[in-house]
């Protein structure tokens, strides 16, 4: 997957054009657009750097979420009551 681009204009006014051949051009400026990777390096170590600290997250609230529906803890009501008048 690739995304094409003008290389010489200003990406806010990005307008693209096919010629009679077939290869897309700049609106603007009459140039052959470029191909962009979607993910490049930068993008690719911005993703890795945020899923470290995302991940860990999402997996506690997960634990947690699990403990909240868990009622097993709650069954043996005579273990905590032994437990906390001792
Ligand atoms: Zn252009």
């Amino acid at each position: 997957m690739s995304r094409y681009y003008c290389p010489f204009c200003s990406s806010s006014y990005q307008l693209y054009e096919t010629r009679s051949d077939g290869v897309l051009i700049c609106g603007q400026c009459g140039d052959p657009l470029t191909k962009k990777p979607v993910i490049n390096l930068r993008k690719f170590f911005a993703l890795l750097l945020s899923s470290a600290f995302v991940v860990p997250l999402v997996i506690m609230i997960v634990f947690v979420i699990k403990d909240i529906t868990n009622k097993e803890t709650f069954k043996n009501m005579e273990n905590v009551v032994l437990m906390t008048f001792n």
